[in-house]
């Protein structure tokens, strides 16, 4: 292993963070940079092959100093990383080609790049670049220094109903963008959903996003809880954007109470998803709040409130209102 190696005796230590929150303004720097062309032509990197633009800069792990562990995916960690040459704080997801080919996930994670490079928002995760060696596949991100939003909501329990609604905002605000460019996430859920440093949202994590200018797809994906009734049924139906907004819901109802509406057995979840089978909100809740979650949790996805409304819901209006 090389002394860039991603060896676990490597810690924090060796990244000062101190001065990361000016590097962390140098972004266009790494925007420039564009991954290396492909070494060698395996079955697992030639399906990602046409993902990649005209390299001018060469992207390698030398360039990176590599610190602790952020977290874990499917494929691989998540590692805090600095850029040598700019000074640059970062994230680089790793992702192992071997478990990728075993699971048979090219389609997923060639989905995630094409998808992921290009988006360009305050609300979305940066993406930075990607580039890969024999054995692995390297995405660079923005670094989300708050951690996950599941994490947060596990420490204080639920949300007060002003913080709820300020992060459904933000988050509907991220969808609005998605949408307009065509994009569903499909895999919303609070691990997917991180903070930036000034605890803004980020929404992250793209395996499971579909750009679809027809605004229909035919596949299953996503976490139970999350997942709206049209995804569910066991005939094979097409569905839209809509099955973010109600995941919105879902989201709304989490943030609320600190649970999933539909949380139980994984059977039982399917079933109660499908007939809207929802716990009722607690009687502290207020009615607004009430009413914003049951015009996202609606069976038929046409009639579920457009994103673009969200904003001017009157809970989302009386919590977000800068003299409140
Ligand atoms: P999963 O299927 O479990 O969602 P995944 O392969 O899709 O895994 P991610 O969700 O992208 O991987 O990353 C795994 C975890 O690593 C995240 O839940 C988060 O805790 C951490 N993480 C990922 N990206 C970042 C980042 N840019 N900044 C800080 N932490 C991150
Ligand atoms: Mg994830």
């Amino acid at each position: 292993m090389t002394s860039y190696g991603l060896s676990k005796t490597r810690t924090t230590a060796r990244i000062p963070l101190r001065g990361g929150v000016s590097q962390l303004h140098k972004q266009a720097v790494l925007n420039r940079i564009r991954p290396a062309p492909l070494a060698e032509k395996s079955s697992q990197t030639a399906t990602i092959s046409h993902v990649q633009s005209p390299p001018y800069t060469q992207l390698h792990l030398g360039l990176f100093e590599i610190g602790k562990a952020l977290g874990k995916g499917k494929f691989g960690r998540v590692y805090l990383a600095r850029h040598w040459g700019s000074g640059y704080i970062c994230a680089l997801k790793v992702l192992n080609k071997d478990e990728i080919a075993r699971e048979e996930a090219e389609k997923h994670v060639r989905r995630e790049i094409e998808v992921h490079s290009n988006l360009r928002h305050p609300g979305v995760l940066g993406f930075y670049g990607w580039f890969h060696d024999s054995r692995r596949i390297f995405l660079i991100l923005e670094y989300a220094a708050g951690g996950e939003l599941y994490r947060v909501l596990q420490s204080v329990g639920r949300f007060s109903e002003r913080r709820a609604a300020k992060y459904i905002a933000q988050v509907a605000l991220s969808l609005d963008y998605l949408h307009g460019k065509n994009v569903m996430h499909r895999d919303m859920k609070p691990e997917n959903i991180l903070l930036g440093l000034h605890g803004e949202l980020k929404l992250a994590d793209f395996g499971y996003s579909v750009h679809s200018p027809s605004n229909r797809r035919e596949t299953l994906c996503g976490t139970l809880d999350y997942l709206p009734p049209e995804m569910l049924q066991s005939r094979k139906e097409s569905y839209t954007r809509a099955v973010d907004q109600w995941t919105l819901g879902v989201l709304t109802y989490e943030f609320l109470t600190g649970k999933a509406p539909f949380e139980d057995s994984l059977p039982m979840t399917r079933t109660r998803i499908l007939k809207r089978d929802m716990k009722p909100l607690p009687s502290f809740i207020s009615p607004e709040a009430k009413d914003f979650v049951d015009t996202l949790l609606v069976l038929e996805p046409s009639k579920r409130l457009p994103i673009k409304d969200v904003l001017h819901h009157p809970w989302i209006v009386k919590n977000t209102i800068l003299s409140n």
